[in-house]
């Protein structure tokens, strides 16, 4: 994932130890924050992501 304020990227590992501080979530917030900047974005809905490869997939086959 790509952070949309300063476009660090980075992964779903990197985004839970960044909120490891947070002491409301436990690491279960729906929340990924970025570990460059602190930027927290909602965390995508798997239903969402599946969404999104179908359409890069149909893309693909054009
Ligand atoms: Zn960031």
């Amino acid at each position: 994932m790509k952070c949309p304020l300063c476009g660090f990227e980075y992964n779903e590992e990197e985004a839970i130890k960044a909120c490891v501080g947070c002491p409301m979530s436990k690491g279960k917030c729906k929340l990924q924050r970025c570990p460059n900047c602190g930027y927290e974005t909602p965390i995508e809905p798997n239903l969402i992501k599946f969404i999104k490869k179908l359409g890069r997939k149909v893309k693909n086959e054009d």
